[in-house]
């Protein structure tokens, strides 16, 4: 008798664990119907939104396809901006008035008539242009530096620069050295003395930049060179457009020096407006 029972047992067991087993199996085809229900209703999903699925890729790959543009083309621009005002933004979409090849005396190894202030000025000058070539390009001026380190750049190289890119001015900004005392001071405006009536224009504006600037004396505009008014500084006679050269106080005065470091700002703010007086002259009497 209770080896019978056992038996029993043993089959009842035997029973459960199949009905486990079967319990088990219907679980595992559940979740394969599941899954195959997901699927089917993502594909439905896909059915469905087949036309605007359509719509959101073209407009990525027209989105992807503008900023490749804006990149590409704009990039310079985007780079140069100093995306800090709406007014900048609207600088980005609107046309240079000009082409200005700006530059800054010396450099290098290019000496100059005092070893001592070499240092001195071209690093002054570098200063200086550097801040001029960002208030005119905040002007839509584009602007050209014959150097933006310190590099030695021949003066036949630096006209050869503003030649090749058609610049509509150019402006060579140096530093001043008195042999006579260092007493003497004040700044100059050196033109072509064969270039005419626009030259003429343009070195009156700057002059008058300089005039309305902080500075300890005039010395006035002057034609050609130093040492004779018939043979023009190499930049100012071998660039084919108006262009001047400023000496911009003496390097020999201290008081010249201290106003050049405290006032350098507004040099270029006043440099920059005169440029872009003289372009819209010219632009306006093409
Ligand atoms: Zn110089």
């Amino acid at each position: 008798m209770d080896n019978n029972e056992k038996d029993v047992d043993i089959k009842n067991e035997n029973i459960n664990e199949e009905n486990k087993n079967i319990n088990e199996t219907e679980t595992e085809t559940d979740i394969k119907e599941e899954s195959s229900e997901e699927n089917f209703s993502i594909k439905n999903f896909f059915a469905k939104h087949k036309t605007s699925i359509k719509y959101i890729s073209f407009g990525i790959v027209i989105f992807i396809l503008i900023i490749l543009f804006l990149t590409i083309f704009l990039g310079d621009k985007l780079a140069d901006a100093n995306l800090k005002n709406i007014k900048t933004l609207e600088n980005i979409f609107k046309e240079d008035i000009g082409v200005v090849t700006l530059d800054p005396g010396h450099g290098g190894e290019v000496p100059i008539s005092a070893p001592d202030l070499q240092e001195k000025e071209k690093d002054d000058v570098l200063k200086l242009c550097l801040l001029i070539e960002k208030e005119l390009k905040d002007r839509n001026v584009k602007v050209i530096m014959t150097r933006k380190d310190d590099s030695s750049v021949e003066l036949e190289e630096r006209a050869e620069i503003a030649n090749k890119n058609n610049s509509d001015l150019f402006l060579s900004i140096h530093r001043n050295i008195s042999d006579v005392g260092d007493h003497i001071n004040g700044i100059e405006v050196w033109l072509a003395y064969d270039k005419g009536e626009i030259s003429d224009i343009y070195g009156t504006n700057l002059h008058d930049a300089l005039l309305a600037s902080h500075i300890q004396s005039d010395r006035g505009i002057r034609y050609g060179s130093m040492t004779n008014p018939k043979e023009n500084y190499k930049v100012n006679g071998l660039t084919t457009m108006p262009s001047a050269l400023i000496e911009l106080g003496f390097m020999t005065n201290d008081i010249d020096n201290e106003l050049y470091d405290a006032y350098m700002s507004e040099y270029a703010v006043n440099l920059a407006d005169a440029v872009v007086k003289t372009l819209t002259y010219m632009n306006e009497n093409k």
